[in-house]
């Protein structure tokens, strides 16, 4: 396994890829403790990539600079070509990061598709866009996004009554709705069983193909990540130690 940035051996040839996401040097730190140390990573479009690491390895918190959430100390962020570093986080969801958290963000009382109608308008967060009926568009964009991950049939259901893997496809779908250039998966394969977890990969993997959504996901089911990403970074104490494949990172 090489953990050179431009690994002949990745699955995407990086110098003919356009690259989504960059993180050049990323470093954060909380009082002494160094959670991000010096992080280097690319995402390329059309790519599935994951991040990897034991618990406390910064994770986390790599997301967080790059969604604005948290500023970094060091390094640069950029998407597409434009250096969003010192960006807020509203200004960077609305230049295409979609984010799904690993706590649930999902309305209880509203409907489903209510809460898919407000997720596409959420980069336009105030009073007088929530108000304001959504357009034809986004309602067919919800109809067909409720469709493809079969919960068709509870579009008018609250959300709350849904079960956690259901709630976890409807966040996935949320996301989707102002389709992302990157999406952002903190641990999506957590508290889901079994069954649903294999549903979760497939549509992953469909909206990757199907909708070209670039995505970045961060997860501790070995087996998940192993199937779903193209390629694969690995954090320990902040600092990226691994990069490949699936197949390389499994043989290290
Ligand atoms: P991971 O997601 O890989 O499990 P995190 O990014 O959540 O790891 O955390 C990395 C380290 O930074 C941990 O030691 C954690 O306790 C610490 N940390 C994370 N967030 C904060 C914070 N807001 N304040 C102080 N320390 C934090
Ligand atoms: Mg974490």
């Amino acid at each position: 396994m090489s953990d050179a940035t431009h690994s002949a051996h990745s699955s995407l040839d990086q110098r003919d890829t356009e690259t989504v996401l960059r993180t050049d040097n990323v470093t954060k730190r909380f009082g002494g403790l160094t959670a991000v140390d010096d992080v280097t990573i690319e995402v390329h479009k059309g790519e599935i990539v994951g991040l990897i690491g034991p618990n406390g390895a910064g994770k986390s918190t790599l997301f967080n600079c790059i969604t604005g959430t948290l500023s970094a100390d060091d390094g640069r962020i950029y998407l597409q070509d434009q250096d969003v570093t010192d960006w807020p986080e509203h200004k960077i969801a609305r230049a295409g990061i979609g984010r799904m958290f690993q706590e649930t963000r999902i309305f209880d009382e509203m409907s489903v598709r209510k809460n898919l109608l407000l997720a596409a308008q959420e980069g336009n967060a105030n009073i007088g866009h929530l108000l304001r009926r959504p357009d034809n568009s986004l309602i067919s964009r919800s109809e067909e996004l409720l469709e493809y991950v079969d919960l068709g049939g509870l579009a008018e259901t609250r959300a709350g009554q849904l079960s956690f893997g259901q709630q976890k496809l409807t966040e996935f779908i949320m996301e989707l709705m102002a389709e992302p250039e990157l999406l952002l998966m903190d641990e999506p394969a957590g508290g889901i069983n079994p069954s649903m977890l294999e549903n979760l990969i497939e549509y992953i993997r469909a909206a990757n193909e199907d909708e070209q959504a670039t995505i970045f996901l961060i997860e501790h089911n070995m087996d998940f990540v192993m199937e779903v990403a193209d390629r694969i970074y690995v954090l320990a104490h902040g600092e990226r130690i691994a990069e490949g494949t699936p197949d390389e990172i499994q043989n290290n």
